[in-house]
Protein backbone atom coordinates (compact mmCIF):
# COMPACT_ATOMS: atom_id res chain seq x y z
CA UNK A 1 0.00 0.00 0.00
CA UNK A 2 1.50 3.89 -0.61
CA UNK A 3 0.23 7.10 0.85
CA UNK A 4 -0.42 9.80 -1.26
CA UNK A 5 1.19 11.72 0.95
CA UNK A 6 4.20 9.41 1.06
CA UNK A 7 4.80 10.92 -3.16
CA UNK A 8 4.02 14.82 -2.02
CA UNK A 9 7.10 16.47 -0.26
CA UNK A 10 7.38 19.85 1.94
CA UNK A 11 10.79 20.17 1.02
CA UNK A 12 11.82 23.27 -1.53
CA UNK A 13 11.63 22.66 -5.44
CA UNK A 14 15.26 20.65 -5.58
CA UNK A 15 14.01 17.84 -3.81
CA UNK A 16 10.63 17.42 -5.29
CA UNK A 17 12.22 17.43 -8.35
CA UNK A 18 14.84 14.85 -7.70
CA UNK A 19 12.05 13.09 -5.88
CA UNK A 20 9.94 13.18 -9.51
CA UNK A 21 12.99 12.06 -11.50
CA UNK A 22 13.62 8.68 -8.90
CA UNK A 23 10.01 8.16 -9.70
CA UNK A 24 10.37 8.19 -13.54
CA UNK A 25 13.59 5.78 -13.48
CA UNK A 26 11.44 3.97 -11.16
CA UNK A 27 8.87 3.66 -13.53
CA UNK A 28 10.96 3.64 -16.61
CA UNK A 29 12.52 0.41 -15.16
CA UNK A 30 9.13 -1.30 -14.46
CA UNK A 31 8.15 -0.39 -17.64
CA UNK A 32 10.89 -2.51 -19.34
CA UNK A 33 10.91 -5.13 -17.63
CA UNK A 34 7.02 -5.95 -16.59
CA UNK A 35 3.41 -5.33 -18.20
CA UNK A 36 2.21 -1.95 -16.28
CA UNK A 37 -1.49 -1.19 -15.73
CA UNK A 38 -2.57 1.52 -13.91
CA UNK A 39 -6.64 1.86 -13.04
CA UNK A 40 -8.97 4.27 -10.73
CA UNK A 41 -10.55 2.48 -7.97
CA UNK A 42 -13.63 1.70 -10.44
CA UNK A 43 -10.92 -0.38 -11.84
CA UNK A 44 -10.90 2.00 -15.40
CA UNK A 45 -7.75 1.65 -17.07
CA UNK A 46 -6.39 4.99 -17.44
CA UNK A 47 -2.46 3.72 -17.69
CA UNK A 48 -0.96 0.81 -19.44
CA UNK A 49 2.72 0.00 -20.68
CA UNK A 50 3.64 -1.09 -24.39
CA UNK A 51 4.52 -4.31 -22.43
CA UNK A 52 0.81 -4.42 -22.10
CA UNK A 53 -0.39 -3.20 -25.62
CA UNK A 54 2.19 -6.06 -26.76
CA UNK A 55 0.95 -8.91 -24.74
CA UNK A 56 -2.80 -8.01 -24.99
CA UNK A 57 -2.57 -7.34 -28.73
CA UNK A 58 -4.94 -3.91 -27.55
CA UNK A 59 -3.81 -0.58 -28.74
CA UNK A 60 -3.36 1.71 -26.04
CA UNK A 61 -6.24 4.07 -27.36
CA UNK A 62 -8.54 0.52 -27.12
CA UNK A 63 -7.73 0.03 -23.49
CA UNK A 64 -7.74 3.41 -21.80
CA UNK A 65 -11.00 4.08 -20.19
CA UNK A 66 -11.64 0.56 -20.36
CA UNK A 67 -11.58 -1.67 -17.47
CA UNK A 68 -10.13 -5.35 -17.11
CA UNK A 69 -13.04 -7.03 -18.72
CA UNK A 70 -12.33 -6.58 -21.86
CA UNK A 71 -9.25 -9.31 -21.18
CA UNK A 72 -11.16 -11.36 -18.76
CA UNK A 73 -11.11 -14.85 -20.38
CA UNK A 74 -14.07 -16.30 -18.32
CA UNK A 75 -11.43 -18.74 -16.50
CA UNK A 76 -11.55 -17.50 -13.10
CA UNK A 77 -14.78 -17.59 -10.79
CA UNK A 78 -17.03 -14.90 -9.38
CA UNK A 79 -15.29 -15.87 -5.72
CA UNK A 80 -11.94 -15.17 -7.18
CA UNK A 81 -12.46 -12.08 -8.94
CA UNK A 82 -14.17 -10.89 -5.48
CA UNK A 83 -11.00 -12.12 -3.42
CA UNK A 84 -9.29 -9.87 -5.60
CA UNK A 85 -11.84 -7.02 -5.71
CA UNK A 86 -12.29 -7.51 -1.30
CA UNK A 87 -8.32 -7.27 -1.04
CA UNK A 88 -7.55 -4.37 -2.79
CA UNK A 89 -10.52 -2.56 -1.72
CA UNK A 90 -9.57 -3.49 1.77
CA UNK A 91 -6.02 -1.55 1.13
CA UNK A 92 -4.05 -4.74 0.94
CA UNK A 93 -2.02 -5.70 -2.00
CA UNK A 94 -3.23 -8.77 -4.27
CA UNK A 95 -0.84 -11.26 -5.96
CA UNK A 96 -1.85 -14.31 -8.09
CA UNK A 97 -1.81 -15.79 -11.66
CA UNK A 98 -4.71 -14.33 -14.07
CA UNK A 99 -5.43 -16.33 -16.96
CA UNK A 100 -6.57 -13.50 -19.73
CA UNK A 101 -7.64 -13.59 -23.13
CA UNK A 102 -5.89 -11.24 -25.75
CA UNK A 103 -7.83 -8.93 -28.97
CA UNK A 104 -7.44 -11.96 -31.20
CA UNK A 105 -8.38 -14.42 -29.22
CA UNK A 106 -5.59 -15.92 -27.91
CA UNK A 107 -4.71 -16.93 -24.22
CA UNK A 108 -2.10 -15.74 -22.06
CA UNK A 109 -0.79 -16.08 -18.60
CA UNK A 110 -0.06 -12.95 -15.96
CA UNK A 111 1.79 -13.48 -12.60
CA UNK A 112 0.10 -10.42 -11.10
CA UNK A 113 0.87 -7.89 -8.13
CA UNK A 114 -2.18 -5.18 -7.66
CA UNK A 115 -0.51 -2.61 -5.38
CA UNK A 116 -3.71 -0.03 -4.07
CA UNK A 117 -2.75 3.48 -3.25
CA UNK A 118 -4.60 4.65 -0.71
CA UNK A 119 -5.56 8.23 0.57
CA UNK A 120 -5.08 9.84 3.88
CA UNK A 121 -8.65 8.07 5.07
CA UNK A 122 -6.93 4.72 3.49
CA UNK A 123 -8.90 4.59 0.71
CA UNK A 124 -7.88 3.42 -2.68
CA UNK A 125 -7.60 6.15 -5.02
CA UNK A 126 -5.82 4.29 -7.99
CA UNK A 127 -4.47 0.24 -8.03
CA UNK A 128 -1.05 -0.12 -10.00
CA UNK A 129 -0.89 -3.64 -11.05
CA UNK A 130 2.69 -5.45 -12.14
CA UNK A 131 2.76 -8.31 -14.37
CA UNK A 132 5.00 -11.16 -15.57
CA UNK A 133 4.40 -13.46 -18.62
CA UNK A 134 4.15 -17.07 -17.45
CA UNK A 135 2.01 -18.27 -20.22
CA UNK A 136 4.97 -20.96 -21.18
CA UNK A 137 5.33 -22.27 -17.56
CA UNK A 138 0.79 -22.78 -17.44
CA UNK A 139 1.15 -24.33 -20.64
CA UNK A 140 4.01 -26.81 -19.65
CA UNK A 141 2.17 -27.47 -16.21
CA UNK A 142 -1.02 -28.29 -18.14
CA UNK A 143 0.98 -30.02 -20.22
CA UNK A 144 2.23 -32.37 -17.49
CA UNK A 145 -1.01 -32.09 -15.61
CA UNK A 146 -2.70 -33.65 -19.31
CA UNK A 147 -0.47 -35.87 -19.47
CA UNK A 148 -0.71 -37.22 -15.89
CA UNK A 149 -4.55 -37.31 -16.36
CA UNK A 150 -3.80 -40.06 -19.53
CA UNK A 151 -1.52 -41.51 -17.33
CA UNK A 152 -4.18 -42.14 -14.48
CA UNK A 153 -6.35 -43.58 -17.18
CA UNK A 154 -4.04 -46.42 -17.56
CA UNK A 155 -4.80 -49.71 -15.48
CA UNK A 156 -1.19 -50.79 -15.37
CA UNK A 157 0.93 -49.41 -12.46
CA UNK A 158 3.07 -46.47 -13.50
CA UNK A 159 5.86 -45.63 -11.60
CA UNK A 160 8.97 -43.85 -11.62
CA UNK A 161 12.33 -45.42 -9.66
CA UNK A 162 15.80 -42.67 -8.88
CA UNK A 163 18.62 -45.48 -9.78
CA UNK A 164 18.45 -45.64 -5.71
CA UNK A 165 15.01 -47.68 -6.32
CA UNK A 166 12.88 -44.16 -4.30
CA UNK A 167 9.68 -44.21 -5.90
CA UNK A 168 9.44 -40.61 -7.40
CA UNK A 169 6.25 -41.24 -9.56
CA UNK A 170 3.07 -43.66 -8.96
CA UNK A 171 0.17 -43.74 -11.19
CA UNK A 172 -3.69 -43.93 -9.59
CA UNK A 173 -2.97 -47.78 -11.93
CA UNK A 174 -0.36 -48.49 -9.17
CA UNK A 175 -2.66 -47.57 -6.02
CA UNK A 176 -5.43 -49.79 -7.31
CA UNK A 177 -2.62 -52.72 -8.18
CA UNK A 178 -0.70 -52.48 -4.69
CA UNK A 179 -3.09 -50.42 -2.37
CA UNK A 180 -0.78 -48.17 -1.64
CA UNK A 181 -1.46 -44.48 -2.55
CA UNK A 182 1.03 -42.14 -3.97
CA UNK A 183 1.42 -40.41 -0.95
CA UNK A 184 2.21 -43.09 1.10
CA UNK A 185 4.65 -45.09 -2.01
CA UNK A 186 6.58 -42.17 -2.76
CA UNK A 187 9.50 -41.37 -0.75
CA UNK A 188 9.70 -45.36 -0.60
CA UNK A 189 12.10 -47.96 -1.31
CA UNK A 190 11.05 -49.89 -4.40
CA UNK A 191 12.20 -52.82 -2.69
CA UNK A 192 11.29 -52.66 0.43
CA UNK A 193 7.81 -51.56 -0.66
CA UNK A 194 6.36 -54.44 -3.58
CA UNK A 195 8.33 -57.24 -2.75
CA UNK A 196 8.56 -59.49 0.72
CA UNK A 197 11.82 -61.08 -0.41
CA UNK A 198 13.45 -59.86 -3.07
CA UNK A 199 13.69 -62.36 -6.35
CA UNK A 200 17.45 -63.24 -7.56
CA UNK A 201 15.96 -62.61 -11.11
CA UNK A 202 15.57 -58.22 -9.85
CA UNK A 203 19.38 -58.11 -9.69
CA UNK A 204 19.73 -59.93 -13.01
CA UNK A 205 17.18 -57.19 -14.37
CA UNK A 206 18.98 -54.41 -13.56
CA UNK A 207 22.17 -55.13 -14.94
CA UNK A 208 20.26 -55.88 -18.03
CA UNK A 209 18.76 -52.76 -18.35
CA UNK A 210 22.00 -51.01 -17.04
CA UNK A 211 23.27 -52.65 -20.45
CA UNK A 212 20.62 -52.16 -22.66
CA UNK A 213 18.41 -49.38 -21.15
CA UNK A 214 15.41 -52.07 -20.93
CA UNK A 215 14.32 -55.09 -18.88
CA UNK A 216 11.31 -57.34 -19.49
CA UNK A 217 10.06 -60.01 -17.49
CA UNK A 218 7.58 -61.51 -14.82
CA UNK A 219 8.26 -60.61 -10.67
CA UNK A 220 5.94 -61.71 -7.74
CA UNK A 221 5.16 -58.83 -5.86
CA UNK A 222 3.33 -58.22 -2.23
CA UNK A 223 0.63 -55.60 -1.92
CA UNK A 224 0.04 -53.72 0.74
CA UNK A 225 -2.50 -56.17 2.69
CA UNK A 226 -0.02 -58.50 2.11
CA UNK A 227 -1.34 -60.16 -1.26
CA UNK A 228 0.78 -61.90 -3.21
CA UNK A 229 0.51 -60.85 -7.05
CA UNK A 230 2.27 -61.44 -10.38
CA UNK A 231 2.97 -58.80 -12.38
CA UNK A 232 3.96 -58.38 -15.81
CA UNK A 233 6.99 -56.04 -16.02
CA UNK A 234 8.62 -53.09 -18.36
CA UNK A 235 11.50 -50.94 -17.24
CA UNK A 236 12.74 -48.34 -19.24
CA UNK A 237 16.16 -46.34 -17.97
CA UNK A 238 15.59 -42.68 -18.61
CA UNK A 239 18.31 -40.89 -19.30
CA UNK A 240 19.12 -36.66 -18.02
CA UNK A 241 19.72 -33.84 -20.59
CA UNK A 242 23.35 -35.13 -20.93
CA UNK A 243 22.52 -38.74 -21.86
CA UNK A 244 23.48 -40.04 -18.08
CA UNK A 245 21.07 -42.68 -16.71
CA UNK A 246 18.84 -40.72 -14.12
CA UNK A 247 15.43 -42.77 -13.42
CA UNK A 248 13.55 -45.97 -14.16
CA UNK A 249 10.18 -45.93 -16.08
CA UNK A 250 8.22 -48.98 -14.66
CA UNK A 251 4.74 -50.08 -16.51
CA UNK A 252 3.67 -53.47 -14.51
CA UNK A 253 0.31 -55.45 -15.45
CA UNK A 254 -1.19 -57.72 -12.66
CA UNK A 255 -1.35 -61.30 -14.27
CA UNK A 256 -2.19 -62.91 -11.21
CA UNK A 257 -5.36 -64.13 -12.09
CA UNK A 258 -4.49 -64.74 -16.05
CA UNK A 259 -1.87 -67.08 -14.62
CA UNK A 260 -4.41 -68.66 -11.76
CA UNK A 261 -6.53 -69.22 -14.96
CA UNK A 262 -3.98 -70.87 -17.07
CA UNK A 263 -2.65 -73.31 -13.92
CA UNK A 264 -6.65 -74.36 -13.64
CA UNK A 265 -6.73 -75.26 -17.13
CA UNK A 266 -3.46 -76.71 -16.85
CA UNK A 267 -5.13 -78.98 -13.89
CA UNK A 268 -8.88 -79.25 -15.66
CA UNK A 269 -6.83 -80.87 -18.68
CA UNK A 270 -4.85 -83.12 -16.10
CA UNK A 271 -7.80 -84.01 -14.17
CA UNK A 272 -10.11 -85.07 -17.23
CA UNK A 273 -6.92 -86.75 -18.91
CA UNK A 274 -6.28 -88.60 -15.37
CA UNK A 275 -9.98 -89.25 -15.10
CA UNK A 276 -9.92 -91.02 -18.35
CA UNK A 277 -7.11 -93.04 -17.75
CA UNK A 278 -8.64 -93.92 -14.21
CA UNK A 279 -11.81 -94.76 -15.58
CA UNK A 280 -10.35 -97.35 -18.18
CA UNK A 281 -8.24 -98.72 -15.84
CA UNK A 282 -10.98 -99.40 -12.75
CA UNK A 283 -12.79 -100.69 -15.49
CA UNK A 284 -10.21 -103.09 -16.36
CA UNK A 285 -9.83 -104.42 -12.80
CA UNK A 286 -13.12 -105.10 -12.23
CA UNK A 287 -13.67 -107.97 -13.93
CA UNK A 288 -10.56 -109.74 -13.00
CA UNK A 289 -10.98 -108.69 -8.89
CA UNK A 290 -14.74 -110.09 -9.55
CA UNK A 291 -13.01 -113.68 -10.77
CA UNK A 292 -10.49 -113.57 -7.66
CA UNK A 293 -12.83 -112.84 -4.98
CA UNK A 294 -15.56 -115.83 -6.69
CA UNK A 295 -12.65 -118.36 -6.34
CA UNK A 296 -11.38 -117.08 -3.19
CA UNK A 297 -15.20 -117.32 -1.92
CA UNK A 298 -15.22 -121.25 -3.25
CA UNK A 299 -12.14 -122.21 -1.44
CA UNK A 300 -13.18 -120.50 1.78
CA UNK A 301 -16.57 -122.85 1.61
CA UNK A 302 -14.20 -125.64 1.27
CA UNK A 303 -12.58 -125.48 3.76
CA UNK A 304 -13.62 -126.33 7.39
CA UNK A 305 -13.82 -122.93 9.76
CA UNK A 306 -10.51 -124.66 11.74
CA UNK A 307 -8.63 -125.14 8.52
CA UNK A 308 -5.70 -122.94 8.79
CA UNK A 309 -5.56 -121.85 5.69
CA UNK A 310 -9.25 -120.33 6.33
CA UNK A 311 -7.18 -117.43 8.15
CA UNK A 312 -5.30 -116.74 5.20
CA UNK A 313 -8.01 -116.97 2.86
CA UNK A 314 -10.31 -114.78 4.93
CA UNK A 315 -7.20 -112.19 4.67
CA UNK A 316 -7.28 -112.16 0.72
CA UNK A 317 -10.79 -112.05 0.97
CA UNK A 318 -10.24 -108.81 2.98
CA UNK A 319 -7.97 -107.61 1.08
CA UNK A 320 -9.56 -107.98 -2.64
CA UNK A 321 -12.73 -106.18 -0.99
CA UNK A 322 -10.47 -103.28 0.22
CA UNK A 323 -8.96 -102.96 -3.61
CA UNK A 324 -12.92 -103.83 -5.14
CA UNK A 325 -13.90 -100.55 -2.77
CA UNK A 326 -11.13 -98.33 -4.06
CA UNK A 327 -12.02 -99.56 -7.81
CA UNK A 328 -15.49 -98.36 -7.19
CA UNK A 329 -14.57 -95.04 -5.40
CA UNK A 330 -11.81 -94.40 -8.46
CA UNK A 331 -14.52 -95.16 -10.97
CA UNK A 332 -17.21 -92.60 -8.98
CA UNK A 333 -14.62 -89.91 -8.87
CA UNK A 334 -13.01 -90.37 -12.02
CA UNK A 335 -15.79 -90.30 -14.41
CA UNK A 336 -17.70 -87.01 -15.02
CA UNK A 337 -21.30 -87.07 -14.19
CA UNK A 338 -23.78 -84.83 -16.51
CA UNK A 339 -25.11 -82.51 -14.34
CA UNK A 340 -29.02 -82.93 -13.55
CA UNK A 341 -29.89 -79.70 -12.03
CA UNK A 342 -33.25 -77.83 -10.86
CA UNK A 343 -34.32 -75.48 -7.96
CA UNK A 344 -33.08 -77.13 -4.77
CA UNK A 345 -32.61 -75.79 -1.16
CA UNK A 346 -29.45 -75.40 -0.44
CA UNK A 347 -29.97 -75.95 3.30
CA UNK A 348 -31.71 -78.91 2.71
CA UNK A 349 -28.72 -80.12 0.17
CA UNK A 350 -26.02 -79.19 2.86
CA UNK A 351 -28.06 -80.44 5.85
CA UNK A 352 -28.09 -84.02 3.88
CA UNK A 353 -24.63 -84.44 3.42
CA UNK A 354 -23.90 -83.00 7.44
CA UNK A 355 -26.49 -86.02 8.39
CA UNK A 356 -24.66 -88.24 6.09
CA UNK A 357 -21.02 -87.50 7.71
CA UNK A 358 -22.44 -87.70 11.55
CA UNK A 359 -23.51 -90.78 10.48
CA UNK A 360 -20.11 -91.87 8.78
CA UNK A 361 -18.21 -90.95 12.21
CA UNK A 362 -20.34 -92.23 14.53
CA UNK A 363 -18.79 -95.25 16.44
CA UNK A 364 -15.23 -94.62 14.46
CA UNK A 365 -12.68 -93.42 17.34
CA UNK A 366 -11.67 -90.26 16.12
CA UNK A 367 -15.20 -89.23 14.84
CA UNK A 368 -16.99 -90.00 18.14
CA UNK A 369 -14.99 -87.52 19.52
CA UNK A 370 -15.98 -84.79 17.04
CA UNK A 371 -19.05 -82.33 16.95
CA UNK A 372 -20.13 -81.52 13.26
CA UNK A 373 -21.82 -78.14 13.76
CA UNK A 374 -24.32 -76.96 11.06
CA UNK A 375 -25.15 -73.45 10.71
CA UNK A 376 -27.84 -72.65 8.15
CA UNK A 377 -28.61 -69.49 7.03
CA UNK A 378 -31.38 -67.45 8.06
CA UNK A 379 -33.74 -67.67 5.02
CA UNK A 380 -33.52 -70.35 2.59
CA UNK A 381 -31.52 -70.33 -0.61
CA UNK A 382 -32.95 -72.13 -3.89
CA UNK A 383 -30.56 -72.71 -6.42
CA UNK A 384 -30.24 -74.53 -9.60
CA UNK A 385 -27.75 -77.05 -8.54
CA UNK A 386 -27.39 -81.15 -9.10
CA UNK A 387 -28.46 -81.47 -5.26
CA UNK A 388 -26.98 -85.07 -5.51
CA UNK A 389 -23.36 -84.11 -6.64
CA UNK A 390 -23.34 -80.50 -4.37
CA UNK A 391 -23.88 -83.12 -1.61
CA UNK A 392 -21.51 -85.18 -2.54
CA UNK A 393 -19.04 -82.20 -2.76
CA UNK A 394 -19.76 -81.04 0.85
CA UNK A 395 -20.00 -84.05 2.38
CA UNK A 396 -16.22 -84.57 0.76
CA UNK A 397 -15.34 -81.23 2.40
CA UNK A 398 -16.76 -82.28 6.03
CA UNK A 399 -15.12 -85.95 5.93
CA UNK A 400 -11.68 -84.22 4.74
CA UNK A 401 -12.25 -81.89 7.73
CA UNK A 402 -13.21 -84.53 10.22
CA UNK A 403 -10.02 -86.48 9.51
CA UNK A 404 -7.94 -83.52 9.90
CA UNK A 405 -9.57 -82.66 13.41
CA UNK A 406 -7.84 -83.38 16.57
CA UNK A 407 -9.64 -85.33 19.29
CA UNK A 408 -12.62 -83.62 20.68
CA UNK A 409 -12.24 -81.32 17.55
CA UNK A 410 -15.28 -79.23 16.01
CA UNK A 411 -15.85 -78.61 12.72
CA UNK A 412 -18.24 -75.86 11.54
CA UNK A 413 -20.29 -76.00 8.05
CA UNK A 414 -22.31 -72.40 7.19
CA UNK A 415 -24.13 -71.34 4.25
CA UNK A 416 -23.42 -67.65 3.80
CA UNK A 417 -24.40 -65.42 1.42
CA UNK A 418 -22.05 -62.74 0.14
CA UNK A 419 -22.76 -59.11 1.28
CA UNK A 420 -25.26 -57.07 -0.27
CA UNK A 421 -22.84 -53.86 -0.11
CA UNK A 422 -20.26 -55.58 -2.18
CA UNK A 423 -19.03 -53.60 -6.04
CA UNK A 424 -21.08 -53.99 -8.77
CA UNK A 425 -18.54 -56.10 -10.53
CA UNK A 426 -18.50 -58.77 -8.16
CA UNK A 427 -20.71 -61.45 -8.83
CA UNK A 428 -23.46 -62.33 -5.97
CA UNK A 429 -22.71 -65.62 -4.46
CA UNK A 430 -23.33 -67.86 -1.61
CA UNK A 431 -20.81 -70.06 0.15
CA UNK A 432 -21.02 -73.12 1.88
CA UNK A 433 -17.63 -73.13 4.52
CA UNK A 434 -16.25 -75.92 6.05
CA UNK A 435 -13.53 -75.14 9.00
CA UNK A 436 -11.81 -77.28 11.32
CA UNK A 437 -9.57 -76.60 13.79
CA UNK A 438 -6.96 -79.35 12.94
CA UNK A 439 -3.27 -78.98 12.21
CA UNK A 440 -3.68 -76.91 8.77
CA UNK A 441 -1.96 -77.14 5.66
CA UNK A 442 1.25 -76.15 4.69
CA UNK A 443 1.82 -73.26 1.95
CA UNK A 444 3.56 -76.14 -0.18
CA UNK A 445 0.88 -78.88 0.22
CA UNK A 446 -2.06 -76.13 -0.30
CA UNK A 447 -0.50 -75.43 -3.78
CA UNK A 448 -1.17 -79.49 -4.34
CA UNK A 449 -3.99 -80.49 -2.48
CA UNK A 450 -6.02 -80.11 -6.12
CA UNK A 451 -3.49 -82.11 -7.80
CA UNK A 452 -5.17 -85.67 -8.28
CA UNK A 453 -3.61 -88.66 -6.13
CA UNK A 454 -2.33 -86.06 -4.13
CA UNK A 455 -2.65 -86.89 -0.32
CA UNK A 456 -1.30 -86.45 3.13
CA UNK A 457 -3.86 -88.68 4.64
CA UNK A 458 -3.25 -92.58 5.19
CA UNK A 459 -5.53 -94.45 3.09
CA UNK A 460 -7.07 -91.49 1.10
CA UNK A 461 -6.98 -91.83 -2.64
CA UNK A 462 -6.14 -87.67 -3.76
CA UNK A 463 -9.16 -87.72 -5.72
CA UNK A 464 -11.30 -86.30 -3.25
CA UNK A 465 -10.57 -82.60 -3.61
CA UNK A 466 -10.17 -82.80 -7.17
CA UNK A 467 -13.89 -84.06 -8.22
CA UNK A 468 -15.47 -81.49 -5.68
CA UNK A 469 -13.80 -79.28 -7.93
CA UNK A 470 -15.14 -80.29 -10.79
CA UNK A 471 -18.63 -80.63 -9.38
CA UNK A 472 -18.39 -76.93 -8.09
CA UNK A 473 -16.67 -75.61 -11.53
CA UNK A 474 -19.31 -77.57 -13.58
CA UNK A 475 -21.45 -75.15 -11.23
CA UNK A 476 -20.03 -72.36 -12.54
CA UNK A 477 -18.27 -72.02 -8.69
CA UNK A 478 -15.20 -72.20 -7.91
CA UNK A 479 -13.27 -73.51 -4.17
CA UNK A 480 -11.28 -71.53 -1.94
CA UNK A 481 -9.23 -72.59 1.00
CA UNK A 482 -8.01 -70.47 3.56
CA UNK A 483 -5.42 -72.19 5.83
CA UNK A 484 -2.91 -71.51 9.10
CA UNK A 485 -0.87 -73.74 10.49
CA UNK A 486 -1.54 -74.81 14.12
CA UNK A 487 -4.52 -73.40 13.92
CA UNK A 488 -6.99 -75.06 11.15
CA UNK A 489 -8.50 -74.75 7.43
CA UNK A 490 -11.69 -73.12 5.98
CA UNK A 491 -12.50 -74.58 2.08
CA UNK A 492 -15.18 -72.66 1.11
CA UNK A 493 -17.50 -73.20 -2.28
CA UNK A 494 -18.25 -70.27 -4.40
CA UNK A 495 -21.46 -70.88 -5.90
CA UNK A 496 -22.85 -68.05 -8.43
CA UNK A 497 -26.90 -66.75 -8.02
CA UNK A 498 -28.55 -64.16 -9.52
CA UNK A 499 -32.03 -62.74 -7.74
CA UNK A 500 -33.92 -64.50 -10.04
CA UNK A 501 -33.08 -67.57 -9.09
CA UNK A 502 -33.80 -66.96 -5.24
P1 LIG B 1 -17.80 -9.78 -11.96
O1 LIG B 1 -19.10 -10.55 -12.02
O2 LIG B 1 -17.67 -8.57 -12.77
O3 LIG B 1 -17.32 -9.58 -10.54
C1 LIG B 1 -17.21 -10.60 -9.56
C2 LIG B 1 -17.26 -9.97 -8.19
O4 LIG B 1 -16.12 -9.12 -8.00
C3 LIG B 1 -18.46 -9.06 -8.01
O5 LIG B 1 -19.59 -9.81 -7.56
C4 LIG B 1 -17.96 -8.10 -6.96
O6 LIG B 1 -18.07 -8.69 -5.67
C5 LIG B 1 -16.48 -7.97 -7.26
N1 LIG B 1 -16.26 -6.76 -8.10
C6 LIG B 1 -16.30 -6.66 -9.46
N2 LIG B 1 -16.02 -5.40 -9.84
C7 LIG B 1 -15.83 -4.70 -8.73
C8 LIG B 1 -15.51 -3.34 -8.45
N3 LIG B 1 -15.33 -2.48 -9.45
N4 LIG B 1 -15.38 -2.97 -7.18
C9 LIG B 1 -15.54 -3.81 -6.16
N5 LIG B 1 -15.84 -5.13 -6.35
C10 LIG B 1 -15.99 -5.54 -7.60
N6 LIG B 1 -9.58 -9.23 -14.31
C11 LIG B 1 -9.13 -10.11 -15.18
O7 LIG B 1 -9.88 -10.98 -15.63
N7 LIG B 1 -7.82 -10.09 -15.60
C12 LIG B 1 -6.94 -9.19 -15.16
O8 LIG B 1 -5.79 -9.21 -15.54
C13 LIG B 1 -7.39 -8.22 -14.22
N8 LIG B 1 -6.57 -7.28 -13.75
C14 LIG B 1 -7.05 -6.31 -12.90
C15 LIG B 1 -6.19 -5.31 -12.51
C16 LIG B 1 -6.64 -4.34 -11.65
C17 LIG B 1 -5.72 -3.25 -11.26
C18 LIG B 1 -7.98 -4.33 -11.20
C19 LIG B 1 -8.45 -3.27 -10.28
C20 LIG B 1 -8.86 -5.32 -11.62
C21 LIG B 1 -8.40 -6.32 -12.46
N9 LIG B 1 -9.22 -7.35 -12.91
C22 LIG B 1 -8.74 -8.27 -13.81
C23 LIG B 1 -10.63 -7.47 -12.46
C24 LIG B 1 -11.57 -6.87 -13.48
O9 LIG B 1 -11.63 -5.46 -13.26
C25 LIG B 1 -12.98 -7.40 -13.38
O10 LIG B 1 -13.49 -7.23 -12.08
C26 LIG B 1 -13.07 -8.86 -13.71
O11 LIG B 1 -12.39 -9.16 -14.89
C27 LIG B 1 -14.54 -9.16 -13.85
O12 LIG B 1 -14.70 -10.55 -13.81
P2 LIG B 1 -16.16 -11.22 -13.86
O13 LIG B 1 -16.95 -10.58 -14.97
O14 LIG B 1 -15.97 -12.70 -13.88
O15 LIG B 1 -16.71 -10.85 -12.44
Amino acid sequence: MIRAEQLASPNPEQALQASLKELADIKFALDQSTIVAITDQRGIINYVNDEFCRISKYSREELLGQDHRIINSGYHSKEFIRDLWATIAGGKVWKGELRNRAKDGSIYWVDTTIVPFVNSEGKPYQYIAIRHDITQRKLAEEEIRRQAALLDESHDAILVRDLDETIVYWNRGAEVTYGWTADEAIGKDARQLLFDDLPPEFEEAQRELAETGQWRGELNQVTKDGRAIIVESRWTLVHDDKKAPYQKLVVNTDITEEKRLQTELQHAAQLSLVGELAAGLAHEIKNPLAGIQGVVDILLRRRDANDPESEALRGVRNEVDRIDQIVRALLDRARPRVLATQPSSLTEVVRRAVSVARAQIFGRSEGGRIRVQFHPPDDPILLPIDAAQIEDAVLNLIINAIQASEDYGRVDVRILRSPPDETADDLDEVMIEVSDKGPGISEENLSRIFNPFFTTTKGGTGLGLPAVRRIVRAHSGRVGVKSVLGEGSTFTIHLPINDAET
